[in-house]
Parts: C-alpha cells; sequence; structure tokens
C-alpha cells in the first residue's frame, strides 16, 4: 500500500507506505553509499541517490484530492525522493566535510530544485538532513534527503498563513523580513555571519541550540541566489555543523530542514532559510518530543536562547560576540 490519506482533524496528509517496512537488513560492514558498492560510481564527491523506498515516486498515482476531502479522503503521492550523499567517506562527520565539498552538496541541492521547478506535479522541495542515532538514523555514511512534494506541506502553509496575517495588520510588511530585521539589530542571539547570512538562536527557539540561518538579501528559493551566495551559505552551514560537534564533543544529533518557498505561489511572502533542529539538551541528556509536544504541540526549552548563542558562540570556531546594529 502506498497513498495518501487524509487527516480530517489536522488537516493534513500522511503518507501511508507499508513497503519501507519491509526494507531489507544491511549486511554489517556494508553500506550501498560506498565506492565500490555497485550502487554509485566508483569515484564521487557527492552523488544523488534515487531514494530505495521513496515515500513520494514519479510512478505513484497523481495527487488529485477532493478540494474539500470526506473523512476518509486518500490520493495517490505522486513526487520524488533522492538520498543526497555528502561524500564518499563512510564515517565522515558533517562536521569535517571539507568547504569544497558544502559547496558542492548546496550546488546539488539547487540544481535538483531547479530540475523540480520545472516539473508541474511538484509544489515544494523540501531539503534536509536527519544526523545521529538519537533522530533514527543508523547509517553513519554523511547524506542528507531532498523530498518533491505534491502539496505544500503544513508547517510551511502555517508560515505563509502568518506571513498572510501579518501583512494585513501591518500596512503590507513582510514578516519574514520584519523577524530578520529585528534580530539582527538586537544581535544577542546571533551566532555566526558572513557577507551574505546571518546564523541566530530565533527568540522563541523550540529546539535545544535551535538556530535559522538567513540570507542578507532576501531570496525565496536555492534558484535566486548567485554562486558567490552558495559558497557563503555552504561556508557558514559548515561553521555552525562544526560548532555544533564541539559543543558537547560528540556528533550533535540533529534535524536540519533547507526551507524554501513553494515553487508555484510566486504571490506568497516567504523567505529561503535553513533552520537546525538538535536534540541534544545537554551532555548527557536527549530532548524527547514526548505528549506536551506530539500530542498539543507545546514545546518547552529549559536554556534562554540568548544564554544558549553565547555558548555556540564560544563553541569552536569561535565567533562574535555581536553588538546588534
Ligand atoms: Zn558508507
Amino acid at each position: 500500500m502506498h497513498q495518501l490519506r487524509w487527516h480530517a482533524l489536522l488537516q493534513q496528509w500522511v503518507v501511508v507506505t507499508t513497503a519501507r517496512q519491509n526494507r531489507p537488513q544491511m549486511p554489517a560492514n556494508w553500506c550501498p553509499f560506498d565506492p565500490g558498492s555497485g550502487h554509485v560510481p566508483d569515484h564521487y564527491d557527492v552523488y544523488l541517490y534515487p531514494n530505495d523506498f521513496p515515500a513520494f515516486a514519479p510512478d505513484s498515482d497523481p495527487f488529485n484530492p477532493d478540494p474539500h476531502p470526506a473523512l476518509f479522503a486518500e490520493t495517490g503521492p505522486r513526487g520524488a525522493c533522492d538520498v543526497v550523499l555528502y561524500s564518499p567517506e563512510h564515517t565522515l562527520p558533517p562536521s569535517a566535510l571539507s568547504l569544497e565539498n558544502w559547496g558542492k552538496v548546496v550546488d546539488l541541492w539547487t540544481e535538483r530544485t531547479r530540475q523540480h521547478a520545472a516539473n508541474p506535479d511538484i509544489a515544494l522541495v523540501a531539503v534536509f538532513e536527519n544526523c545521529g542515532e538519537a533522530v533514527g538514523v543508523t547509517m553513519p555514511h554523511p547524506h542528507g534527503q531532498i523530498y518533491a512534494m505534491p502539496f505544500i506541506p503544513p508547517t510551511v502553509q502555517r508560515e505563509l498563513a502568518a506571513s498572510r496575517q501579518f501583512a494585513e495588520s501591518n500596512n503590507g510588511a513582510n514578516l519574514f523580513e520584519r523577524l530578520f530585521e529585528e534580530e539582527v539589530k538586537a544581535g544577542v542571539r546571533i551566532v555566526a555571519q558572513n557577507s551574505d547570512f546571518v546564523a541566530f538562536v530565533p527568540y522563541a527557539a523550540r529546539f535545544p541550540a535551535e538556530i535559522w540561518i538567513f540570507g542578507r538579501r532576501p531570496a525565496r528559493t536555492l534558484l535566486e541566489f548567485t554562486e558567490a551566495e552558495r559558497k557563503s551559505l555552504a561556508e557558514i552551514i559548515s561553521v555552525i555543523r562544526k560548532k555544533y560537534d564541539n559543543l558537547y564533543g560528540f556528533l550533535m544529533p540533529l534535524m536540519m530542514a533547507v526551507k524554501q518557498a513553494p515553487l508555484r505561489q510566486p504571490e506568497a511572502a516567504y523567505r529561503f532559510h535553513v533552520q537546525f533542529l538538535p536534540l541534544q539538551r545537554s551532555p548527557t541528556k536527549l530532548k524527547y518530543l514526548a505528549t506536551i509536544e506530539t500530542g498539543y504541540g507545546t514545546f518547552l526549552a529549559d536554556t534562554a536562547p540568548e544564554q544558549m548563542a553565547d555558548n555556540l558562540r564560544r563553541s569552536e570556531p569561535a565567533t562574535g560576540p555581536y553588538s546588534g546594529s
């Protein structure tokens, strides 16, 4: 079974894909992402690997839901899912990836986004990474993923609705721009910056050591960045990943969401940004998304965002402090 089912209470699609349960157990000491496996080229720097058990697939039924779905509505999960291999080196943590390789990863994200943008089946390109066993990743090989989704996922819909409401009550002002301007002005939560990007702990961070990266120049998707900006993005991601792994002295378990505007809503006010959502709340404690977070959607943070920004600035490579403007 492979279909989207409508969650009538939360008004969102759930991907039901039973084939994933039958994923084969990998032999120990064997990795399909390693050169010589027969599944990837013998030589590569970065590589786009089609997901063997995709949640969204080009040959699935089209996404064609009833505009007012019934209680038990379903539709097809047409889309695409790829794995992005960051390096041929099996045990290299992303924090040790060279700047050059991060640049190639960003270029690959951009190229794949460009391909999906030409496909009318795709509404949004979700670039992301799950990193660490605490996030359920058993394969140490450095990799991320790209989901080409046939609908705008609920979190982005919520951000778009917030953006619309903000514009309506603030003479058309852009919520993303105003938030970014105020974070830069305050300065206290900035963790790192370069000529094109600023990384900061958001005012109302939900996750421990959460960081957002915003571009100084507004852009909706990766497609709008210049070559120089793509290099700057790779550079600041590299700095943040090093800081994370140096914060407690081991690989930080985290989720990285590279968030782009919907491909087919040019009028919607949105701004490209990267969100890092780490799960380690102290050297020995993990943050679990338990009942209050998952059942009620309310997050508890046990470190002040300003203090966490300070800890992250001191983590190597040390940066700041930033006094704001
Ligand atoms: Zn490997």
